[in-house]
């Protein structure tokens, strides 16, 4: 039997970084006592009546922008009318057939397994202005069930994808891209575990060549761990369906990370259930030219630009230029260390910031903009490196102790190297007679190494970096070792 292929579309909530909600004025920040942020308008009070917050537009419009889409020049406020007791109003407003985000596509770079990235472009569909619904509280309330408005009215961002993903690891790799990408652009903080960023995952399975299967779409996946085992377990269980002759039913799904599977949650509405009309309390929402021309004139550059502008100026490779352009703060540590280096030794920069730089970062839990060793200290450690002033070793050595005590004044990493001795020793004489008395010390290795055993070449380069403390130049080293050894 031929192979089975799995289509997945991701629709993906991100919450706009925005002060206030999306139709009232009251508070958006997280983790207020429940209720505390909720006005008339967001408890749905009679008589209220909805405001469009003009910076949630503005993010709708960057995000737009950067995936170039086509921006609305009207769009439309629509009512889905559903029962849920966190929503108060019975209907949540969101845009239906006429968004403010049309079209557009993000691409995204894929571990092809071999060590190779292969770049994946997706067609976005749509994005869509709405508001969060509230949040019931199953905890203990006397045998009651709780309901806290405090997100409703939430400004949020759906970001829609055409079914284009073809495996968990593309549905990932699409949701990292977009993560770092709207957080590149200061639209949405991306803190997931807040709910800043959750995507839901349509998923279905069919025979290559043929049409689209019934999909099931798994709510609400608030991390990309889950985004990739619930899509797997959702595949699995349905081609498991259909080889055993039954059907997939078109449904809603809940991961249950615990139980490690997909389960029902109810059976998927269409459309229609929704009654879908146009809000008549929001006039259409009219965008202007000058407003997305001067938004546009106000972007960072993008994450994709910059990423071809570092492998094709600077010659870094895919996966270096991919890690460095995954966040802002990255790339910003990256392009101000080059630019103080100097652009030929890009690749050394690259391998010292995802190397030891982010190292330390992950051990103390911080991002890179709060690291302890800043961009113009480790340019400068990496120019006394270049420049012959201390070794690589030593240079590690600096930067771990600048780490433990930092010192952002001028001057400090030269100062540290005289005060601690560190200066590498390049002279040829005294390297010389280190070699010397080394070589006389061992007298049988000398002999092996003459006889052939090249291997003993690294014993001599160790014992001389060990009576120099590490500070021998290595390449004076080596070849002053070649001389006298083969002499
Ligand atoms: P809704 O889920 O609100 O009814 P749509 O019908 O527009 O909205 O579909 C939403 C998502 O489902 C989109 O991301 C789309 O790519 C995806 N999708 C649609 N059909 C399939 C399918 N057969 N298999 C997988 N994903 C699908
Ligand atoms: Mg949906």
């Amino acid at each position: 039997m031929s192979a089975w292929e799995i289509v997945i579309g991701l629709e993906t909530h991100t919450q706009l970084s925005c002060d206030s909600k999306i139709f009232s004025g009251a508070s958006t920040a997280f983790g207020a006592a429940a209720n505390t942020q909720a006005c008339a308008v967001d408890v749905a009070l009679p008589g209220t009546l909805p405001v469009m917050n003009r910076a949630a537009v503005e993010r709708a419009i960057r995000f737009g922008l950067a995936v170039g889409a086509t921006i609305a020049p009207t769009s439309i406020f629509a009512r889905k009318n559903y029962f849920y007791p966190d929503l108060p109003k019975g209907y949540q407003i969101s845009q239906y057939e006429t968004p403010v985000v049309a079209g557009g596509a993000l691409s995204f770079m894929l571990d092809s397994g071999d060590g190779r990235f292969v770049s994946k472009t997706v067609r976005l569909t749509r994005a869509h202005l709405e508001e969060d619904a509230g949040k019931s509280l199953h905890q203990d309330y006397a045998g009651m069930s709780g309901i806290d408005l405090n997100r409703a009215g939430t400004p949020l961002l759906e970001i829609v994808s055409e079914p284009e993903m073809r495996s968990s690891a593309e549905a990932v790799a699409y949701a990292k891209t977009l993560h770092a990408l709207v957080v590149w652009l200061g639209i949405c903080d991306g803190n997931m575990q807040e709910g800043s960023f959750r995507c839901d995952a349509n998923v279905s399975v069919r025979r290559p060549g043929a049409a689209l299967g019934t999909r099931c779409e798994i709510k609400n996946l608030n991390s990309f761990r889950f985004l990739q085992e619930a899509i797997d377990f959702e595949a699995q269980r349905q081609i498991a369906l259909i080889e055993d002759g039954l059907e997939v039913k078109q449904q809603t799904r809940l991961w249950d990370p615990d139980k490690f599977e997909t389960r029902p949650m109810r059976s998927k509405e269409d459309a229609d259930d929704y009654r879908y009309f146009p809000d008549p309390d929001l006039p259409p929402l009219a965008i202007s030219t000058s407003w997305v021309e001067r938004i546009q004139s106000e972007m960072p550059e993008l994450p994709q630009v910059l990423r071809t502008r570092l492998v094709a100026e600077l010659g870094l490779n895919d996966y270096d230029a991919t890690v460095i352009t995954s966040s802002r703060g990255l790339a910003t540590y990256f392009e101000a260390v080059v630019s103080a280096l100097g652009q030929t030794h890009a690749k050394l920069a690259a391998n010292w910031l995802m190397g030891d730089v982010l190292a330390q970062c992950n051990r103390d839990g911080i991002d890179v903009d709060k690291a302890r060793v800043n961009a113009a200290q480790l340019a400068q450690l990496l120019a006394r490196m270049v420049d012959g002033t201390v070794s690589a070793k030593i240079a590690k050595e600096l930067f771990q102790a600048l780490w433990e005590k930092p010192d952002a004044s001028a001057g400090a990493i030269d100062r540290m190297i005289d005060e601690r001795g560190l200066r590498q020793i390049s002279d040829r004489g005294e390297l010389a007679l280190v070699v010397e008395k080394i070589i006389a010390a061992y007298p049988s290795q000398a002999a092996d190494y003459r006889g052939g055993k090249d291997k003993l070449f690294g014993f001599f380069v160790g014992q001389a970096m060990k009576a120099t403390g590490g500070k021998a130049n290595p390449q004076e080293l080596n070849q002053i070792l070649m001389e006298k050894l083969s002499a």
